[in-house]
Formats: structure tokens, sequence, C-alpha cells
């Protein structure tokens, strides 16, 4: 299962735990700051996580991490498609009212689209944030 950890920089002290005990090496230290250097080597063995005085470490699953942004993307798709069918129904609806009604759904539709684009950039950005 792959895996690599992630420090959490707000509690971390950089006591260099870590760094001991680590037995595939992927942590150093930066400038006095302890950093994931090497996150293709993670063995998950959990090690660093437990000696962990602050508990500022988490082993992600890479594999759900995927799984999730996939998952988003699929959901964008669908969303997209709704879009596309919603513009094309304004551009061939005659009666005003139903045209509005269905402009107030596309802004709704949009929002939504927005809204998992954002979660698709947070899934990404964790996978860089604390590297
Ligand atoms: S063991 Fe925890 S507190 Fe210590 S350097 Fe590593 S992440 Fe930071
Ligand atoms: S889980 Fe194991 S191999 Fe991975 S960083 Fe922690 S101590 Fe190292």
């Amino acid at each position: 299962m792959p895996t690599k950890p992630l420090i959490d920089h707000l509690k971390c002290t950089n006591c260099g735990a870590c760094i001991s005990i680590c037995p595939m090496k992927v942590y150093d230290k930066e400038d006095d700051k302890v950093i994931v250097k090497k996150p293709s080597e993670c063995i998950g063995c959990r090690a660093c996580e437990v000696q962990c005085p602050e508990k500022a470490i988490g082993i992600i699953d890479l594999k759900e991490e995927k799984k999730v942004e996939d998952e988003l993307k699929a959901e964008l798709k669908e969303e997209e498609k709704k879009e596309k069918v919603l513009e094309k129904e304004i551009r061939e609806v005659k009666d005003k009212d139903e045209k509005k009604e269905l402009k107030e759904e596309l802004k709704k539709e949009k929002e939504v689209i927005k809204e998992i684009e954002k979660e698709i950039k947070e899934e990404k950005n964790k996978d860089k944030k604390e590297e």
C-alpha cells in the first residue's frame, strides 16, 4: 500500500524524533526545520507517527487520496454535462419565465462546479502541503 507522511508544522517542534526513528530515512532537516525529504521511500510502518510527541504526523494512504480525487473529477464531469444541457435549454426555450428559471438553475449549477473544482484543488494541495 503506497503511503507517505505529512507533518503538521503548526504542531511540530522540530525535535527530530521522526528523523531518528524512520528506518527509510524519509525525514531530514533543512534550516532547523524537519521536512519530509523522500516521501516515496515511506513503507507505512507508522513508527514516526507513534514516536512523535506532538502527534504532528499523519500517514496518508496514497491510493485513498487518489480515489477521492478521481471521484471528485467524475462528479465534476457529470455537473459539467448538466451545465451544457441547461445552456442548450436556455438557448432554445422561448417562454421568458421558463428562461429565467433555467438561468437561475444554471447559476446554481455553476456554483456547484466551482465548489467541486475547489475541492479537487484542495485534494491536490494536500499532496504538496507539508512535504
Ligand atoms: S517527531 Fe513530530 S514534533 Fe518531532 S520533528 Fe518529527 S514531526 Fe516534528
Ligand atoms: S511510516 Fe515508517 S517509513 Fe514512513 S516515514 Fe514513518 S517511520 Fe518512515
